[in-house]
């Protein structure tokens, strides 16, 4: 019942209100209806002593008239004082009883000198309350002078007991105690009736909020009253709706900006002003070969152990500027390369409270960009040998005006060489840049991949005659159908048979197959030549890379020949592959994928 406590004190305030309050106005009342009750008992003594004078003077006029004490009086002063609670008493005025309702007057002594006759005496009347000697109890007594004229007839004296006060008053008392007893049981339902009524809504708002405080908003206060409360539900119920709305934004902005995070590419590390992680995204740990989870909360040294990543956001702190560095670390099959950026975190006083730390995988962009370096230097020394023999041989003739002619033939001829080899090497050049440009202008066109082949090898026969070799070719019946560069596959076609044909002795043999397998054309391309030795099988797709430089310069290759063929061979969404046997020969397979319908 009393489980709120807001409930518990609110009523225990209307309690101790209503407790003081009826005490009080008990206590004030009781006082009021006693002094009113005792003003009523001396009112109606006095009436009586006044009646009992009436009675009185007649027999007091008789006895100072020398008459002696009527027979009679006795008998009326017991009759009257049996209809009333009050002892009657007449005396003389020499104190002498002569009549009395309780007691027989001869018994009785003088009572002149009774305090109440001594002053009814003095001032005609009187009341005092004293104790009876004659009746054993305390009194309330009235007594009156009866006179005539100047002369003092006697008393009458009208009298009742104390204990028949008492009891009407304790009767008054009883009363007033019943009301007032009455009425606080009534007030206190009342009180607790109200109390109710009021700390309900208010217990009930209590436990919202701690449901809200624990992350419940969807909890609402029924509004069923028109006051300050019912406002205050309404607006609970607001704020709680609000509330809800904005927790739900948060949770979804939060999950997004965690799935964005989650799903970087870049690693992401937070570090707090202690050097301990406080956050870690998937990549962040792929790259630095820890676990996501178990490094939050401690020190990034101990679970990077990388110096850069330590000096990066260091030199970060004590410049306030964002830090670039780099880290080299090799994992199982790579060498890998890792931008690291640092940058200060600040509070809103502008006082660093950690780092934030991007680790960007480069290693990709660092291995082509060594490829382009490579290639660079390799195209630029390639060209550099022709220029330069040209230049010289050019020189010469020029210097040497008696030079023979024969001579001078000879170094024309060289020199035309030489432009060969420069015309083919910027040729290639050309179509490297070409295919690599490119791409989408490659792969528009449709065509049959049998009719060039069949192009390709009327033009290598001729060759393989000049050289003493034979050629051997097996074409399919029908047509294989091709999506792209018809230009680039017949090219890709002619450096394969110039290689067979330029690394076989004369006498070998030259094969050139071509056939379909399910939706796949394949172009083999086999010779009996000098073959490649199996640690140079991979490397001789690379751009300007040669098993033997000064054999292939004087063969009139560039080192381009075999990269431009898997170039073209995977833009056309194939492949080439090798088998070779130094001093056996050596067989190229491309296969591309044939254009169905
Ligand atoms: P090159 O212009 O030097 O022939 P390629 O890229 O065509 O350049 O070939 C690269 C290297 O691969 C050649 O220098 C040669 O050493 C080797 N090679 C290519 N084809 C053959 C082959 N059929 N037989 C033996 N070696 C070959």
């Amino acid at each position: 019942m009393f489980k709120s406590r807001f409930l518990r004190r609110l009523y225990a305030g209307y309690v101790a209100i209503i407790v003081i309050s009826t005490i009080s106005v008990g206590i004030l009342v009781s006082r009021q209806v006693t002094e009113n009750a005792i003003k009523e008992i001396d009112h109606s003594l006095a009436i009586q002593a006044e009646l009992l004078a009436e009675v009185a003077k007649r027999a007091l006029q008789e006895i100072h008239s020398g008459q002696g004490i009527p027979s009679y009086l006795q008998e009326t002063i017991i009759k009257l004082g049996q209809n009333t609670e009050s002892r009657l008493t007449i005396v003389t005025n020499d104190g002498a009883v002569i009549a009395d309702s309780r007691e027989s007057p001869q018994k009785m002594d003088n009572h002149a000198h009774r305090p109440e006759i001594s002053s009814a005496r003095a001032s005609g009347s009187s009341t005092v309350t004293r104790f009876s000697d004659t009746l054993q109890q305390r009194m309330t007594y009235r007594a009156q002078q009866v006179a005539e004229g100047q002369t003092v007839l006697g008393f009458v004296r009208v009298s009742l007991p104390l204990t028949s006060i008492d009891r009407r008053l304790t009767q008054l008392r009883l009363t007033v105690l019943f009301g007032a007893s009455i009425a606080a049981v009534a007030a206190l339902l009342l009180a607790f009736y109200f109390a109710k009524r009021f700390s309900d809504p208010i217990t009930k708002l209590t436990d919202i909020a701690e449901a809200i405080s624990q992350g419940d908003y969807s909890r609402r206060i029924a509004v069923t009253q028109n006051d300050e409360v019912g406002t205050l539900a309404s607006a609970f119920n607001r704020m709680a709706r609000n509330s809800e709305q904005r927790v739900a934004e948060i949770t979804s902005d939060r999950n997004r900006l965690a799935k964005i995070f989650a799903g970087m590419v870049e690693g992401v590390i937070q570090i707090d002003q202690d050097q301990k992680i406080t956050l870690l995204n998937h990549a962040a740990a792929e790259m630095l070969n820890i676990s996501a989870t178990e490094c939050i909360g401690k020190p990034i040294w101990e679970e990077t152990r990388a110096k850069e990543i330590n000096d990066a956001f260091e030199q970060a702190i004590n410049s306030r500027k964002v830090v670039k560095a780099r880290m080299h670390r090799s994992s199982k099959t790579d060498a890998v390369v890792i931008d690291i950026y640092a940058a200060v975190l600040n509070n809103d006083a502008d006082y660093p409270i950690g780092a934030v730390i991007v680790l960007h995988n480069v290693s990709e962009l660092d291995h082509l960009e060594r490829i382009r370096r490579d290639f660079v230097a390799n195209a630029s020394h390639e060209l550099k040998t022709p220029i330069t023999a040209i230049r010289g041989l050019i020189e010469t003739i020029i210097d040497d005006e008696l030079m023979d002619t024969s001579t001078r033939k000879s170094f024309t001829n060289k020199i035309h060489e030489q432009t060969i080899r420069l015309s083919s090497i910027v040729s290639d050049l050309m179509t490297i840049s070409r295919l690599e440009g490119e791409r989408v202008e490659t792969s528009d066109k449709r065509f049959d991949l049998n009719e060039i082949a069949k192009q390709a090898l009327a033009s290598a026969a001729a060759n393989c005659q000049d050289k003493g070799l034979s050629l051997k070719t097996k074409l399919p019946p029908q047509a294989l159908a091709i999506t792209g560069d018809p230009e680039a596959i017949r090219q890709l076609i002619d450096n394969l048979v110039d290689n067979a044909i330029k690394y076989t002795p004369a006498n070998g043999l030259v094969s050139v197959t071509l056939d379909q397998e399910d939706q796949l054309a394949i172009l083999t391309v086999e010779d009996s030549g000098i073959g490649i030795s199996p640690q140079y099988q991979q490397r001789i797709f690379e751009r300007f890379y040669r098993v033997d430089k000064a054999r292939s310069r004087e063969l009139g290759g560039t080192g381009l020949g075999l990269s431009i063929v898997k170039n073209i061979a995977e833009q056309h969404g194939g492949s080439v592959s090798l088998r070779s046997q130094p001093g056996v020969g050596s067989t190229f397979v491309v296969t591309l994928p044939i254009q169905s319908g």
